[in-house]
């Protein structure tokens, strides 16, 4: 393992750090290609009038499924932060993408999508020009009805997968942790969707999925940790970004950069806007991951060199924290040597920092978030007041186009998450924040 010293030091004390990645900008060969997200574009956007008739939700969907691009600027000013000094803040709100309620949604609709048009052109019952709305007749029901698809999930993977499967009539199975979110659990439920409980954590439910899937021949396997489908659907966020800042008038050049905040689980969702906005943008824009301190697993793999799979509990760490979206202890192999030329840095944040943050983001903002999808508001102070962060800037020449910057929070989860829990998140959100004040003076994360 060659992670140096001083990364291991914080990594197991739980101590947040921005580590920036050394191979940044090395050119190499990727398994990965911009034609895939060509192909999830159009697969999303020919797709909008089902989706429209599926869900009441999407009444109306003329286009990819989307979610807004907002200025955020009073939680900017709460952080501390100065648009006219620091560049300007926004959220790309995937907290409220329809449906699914998070930033699974594009990836996860896209790789069931994918499986309802390859079964039903296969047997005739669509034609390759025709109105995907056929997807929703009887005879592709009925077929679709012959096929179980699964996933292994931490609970918003299900969410989407299993919700959009069921929607078309496929057998829809979803293994999570016992320790994932009960509301999770009972959604899908009340969904028509079968949820299998596994004792240990999220590649345990995965493996089981897998076993199960791979044993049945109508049975189809969505493999979080390896799936392109899911990838390409997920990279398909950045060309919706890049038209949203245009809209907003946001120049993104060598002298007006865009820095993206997005958190890491597995490194699907992250890693697939990650690549989808260096095919648009190349050197200007960079991208930064917030893990859970306990779950670090993209650091811990891409700090540790790629000879081999490294995971958090590699390294001491016990994989636990409240983000449940973002607790994975193994980095995707698909996702990883990607990000290790890709990647500017990832940082961690505590269970603490989460809860604080998505408390500032609610009473600044009135947007209301589950833990993990706070990670990324800690990125832009990560940047302009650590060693580290300025050590980047400089590498990079950025200091004086600062104030041009355009800053994105990719907050990722929330909608759905019912009102008592969004209550209790607040709640030990304001607790956490009155303790920071009383020993204001440390480091203001
Ligand atoms: C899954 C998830 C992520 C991260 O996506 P990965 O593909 O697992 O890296 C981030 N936020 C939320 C809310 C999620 O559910």
């Amino acid at each position: 393992m060659t992670i140096s010293e001083s990364t291991l030091k914080a990594l197991r004390s739980k101590t947040p750090q921005l580590w920036l990645n050394p191979a940044f900008g090395e050119a190499g060969d990727l398994s990965v290609s911009a034609d895939g997200i060509a192909d999830a574009y159009a697969r999303l956007t020919r797709c909008a009038g089902l989706l429209s008739d599926l869900f009441a939700e999407l009444a109306g969907l003329d286009g990819p499924v989307d979610s807004p691009l907002l200025e955020v600027t009073h939680l900017q000013r709460a952080q501390g932060s100065d648009p006219a000094r620091d560049g300007q803040w926004f959220v790309k709100g995937d907290h409220a993408l329809p449906v699914a309620g998070s930033i699974k949604a594009r990836g996860g609709f896209h790789e069931v999508l994918a499986l309802a048009e390859k079964l039903a052109l296969e047997q005739g019952i669509l034609q390759p020009d025709e109105d995907r709305r056929a997807l929703a007749r009887p005879a592709a029901r009925a077929l679709f009805s012959r096929y179980t698809v699964t996933v292994g999930s931490t609970g918003n993977l299900g969410l989407s997968i299993g919700v959009m499967a069921a929607a078309l009539g496929f057998r829809a199975v979803v293994h999570m942790s016992t320790d994932a979110k009960a509301w999770k659990k009972t959604r899908l439920r009340d969904r028509g969707v079968e949820v299998v409980e596994h004792a240990g954590d999220y590649a345990a439910a995965v493996e089981g999925g897998r076993a199960q899937a791979l044993a049945d021949p109508y049975g189809y396997f969505v493999d979080d940790e390896h799936s392109e489908r899911l990838f390409y659907g997920y990279a398909a966020a950045a060309q919706m970004l890049a038209r949203q800042l245009s809209a907003a008038g946001r120049q993104v050049d060598a002298r007006h950069p865009l820095f993206v905040y997005l958190p890491c689980g597995v490194g699907g969702a992250p890693g697939g806007i990650t690549f989808g906005l260096k095919v648009l943008y190349g050197p200007h824009v960079h991208c930064f991951f917030a893990e859970p301190a306990a779950s670090p697993c993209m650091l811990v793999q891409l700090a540790s060199g790629m000879e081999k799979a490294v995971s958090v509990y590699d390294v001491g760490l016990d994989n636990q924290t409240q983000a449940d979206g973002l607790a994975v202890g193994l980095a995707s192999p698909l996702v990883s040597p990607v990000m290790l030329q890709q990647l500017s840095g990832i940082y961690t944040a505590t269970d603490e920092d989460l809860h604080c943050w998505l408390h500032r983001m609610a009473r600044t903002e009135s947007i209301a978030l589950e833990p993990s999808a706070a990670a990324g508001i800690g990125g832009p102070r990560w940047l302009a007041h650590s060693e580290a962060g300025r050590a980047y800037l400089e590498a990079q020449g950025l200091v004086s186009d600062m104030p041009n910057a355009s800053h994105i929070i990719w907050t990722t989860g929330g909608s759905l998450v019912p009102e008592r829990e969004h209550a209790k998140f607040q709640a030990l959100g304001a607790e956490l924040e009155r303790c920071r004040l009383r020993e204001a003076g440390g480091m203001v994360r």
